[in-house]
């Protein structure tokens, strides 16, 4: 009888327990904070009760070996030496960069930075360097020069490397191998405009990201409906100047070293890995619609949604369902297909 009772009372405080922890499951942790020059907000549904400050160390730490304007990080001091051993993550982020760099030609270069400040993006003091200029910064952005054997990496003469196309990516690839890790059931992490998703919400339902509206970045033109993996954006209203009414963009044309004028307003990329969704982001800016698309046609492992000054928005034929466009906007949705001649899988 003794025992009945005790086999009760446990069995009440076992379903007490259930109850309480899958609560404390549903509700998520959250943390917003400054890193990599932007505001990151995180909402993270179970795992360890740290994870949310594990996550914020592991960007925080990124971000001060990242840096290129930060005179303590490893990626400084490479550019000032223009030879250095670096630790293994900064390795990893290099040497993935530089592989994708081999993918996407042209339009992505991690040695753009000496005309990135040259036009004044690292500081805020803008101007508007002359054609030598110009021509001198176009031809030191190489970065199939770049050597590295060890975690040592040398760069060429003059170059100096700037991760800020790949490093917001890079975190989210970082974070979700820490969710993994501490078994977290789902999260979303912004980190400003790149975004992870990951695990399944609890409620079952899928995610759903905006994409924000060049002209007004607080409002979102549309949103897409996914399953996870990580959304990132590339837009010239991030960070720009205008001088005599004409508006220089952060994004650059390696080739020329100029800002890129090319009618595209934002590139949005919705694939897995987050390094790839950051540096496509880039890169198809850089290209421009009609490379972008080919692009595409020929690696199609990922999805995008591009916006064009004319209003027009390019949708990638996987998730063109997916998309839905907010209240008061009339852009005109064109549908891009994977031409299956061109279909090159092996990336
Ligand atoms: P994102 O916002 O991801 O498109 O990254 C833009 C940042 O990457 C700029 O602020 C520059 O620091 C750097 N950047 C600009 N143009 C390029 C380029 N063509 N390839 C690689 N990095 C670039
Ligand atoms: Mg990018």
């Amino acid at each position: 009888m003794k025992k009945q009772t005790i086999g009760a009372t446990g069995a009440i405080i076992l379903f007490l327990a259930v109850i309480l922890c899958s609560c404390a499951k549903a509700e998520p942790q959250s943390v917003s904070f400054q890193s990599m020059d932007t505001l990151m907000t995180m909402k993270v549904y179970g795992g360890d009760s740290d994870l949310c400050d594990r996550l914020q160390q592991r960007i925080t730490e990124l971000d001060t070996q990242l840096d290129a304007t930060d005179e303590n990080s490893e990626i400084h001091q490479l550019n000032q030496k223009g030879t250095a051993k670096v630790s293994d993550d900064t390795a990893d982020i290099l040497e993935r960069s530089l592989r994708l760099s081999g993918e996407l030609g042209q339009a992505f270069d991690i040695t753009v930075y000496p005309a990135v400040k040259a036009w004044g993006f690292t500081s805020g003091d803008y101007r508007i360097p002359d054609d030598n200029e110009l021509k001198e910064l176009a031809a030191k952005i190489d970065d199939t020069a770049v050597k590295s054997e060890n975690n040592t990496f040398t760069l060429p003469d003059g170059a100096m490397l700037d991760l800020g196309a790949v490093a917001k990516g890079y975190a989210a690839d970082q974070c979700g191998a820490i969710l993994k890790e501490s078994h977290a059931a789902a999260a979303v992490l912004n980190l400003g405009g790149t975004i992870k998703l990951y695990g399944k919400k609890p409620d079952g339902s899928r995610f759903s990201v905006g994409v924000a509206d060049p002209d007004n970045p607080a409002g979102y033109f549309g949103y897409l409906s996914c399953e996870g993996g990580v959304v990132a954006t590339s837009g010239g209203y991030e960070r720009y100047f205008e001088r005599d009414g004409k508006r220089y963009i952060h994004i650059l044309d390696p080739t020329t070293a100029k800002p890129v004028e090319n009618g595209i307003r934002s590139v949005t990329i919705l694939c897995d890995n987050g390094t790839a969704a950051d540096a496509l982001s880039t890169a198809l800016f850089v290209m421009g619609l009609d490379k972008a698309t080919a692009y595409y046609q020929a690696h199609p492992d990922f999805d995008f949604i591009i916006l064009t000054d004319n209003d027009n928005l390019y949708i990638t034929e996987g998730i063109t369902d997916d998309f839905t466009l907010s209240n008061g906007y009339d852009f005109t949705i064109k549908s891009v297909e994977i031409a299956a001649t061109q279909t090159d899988t092996s990336r």
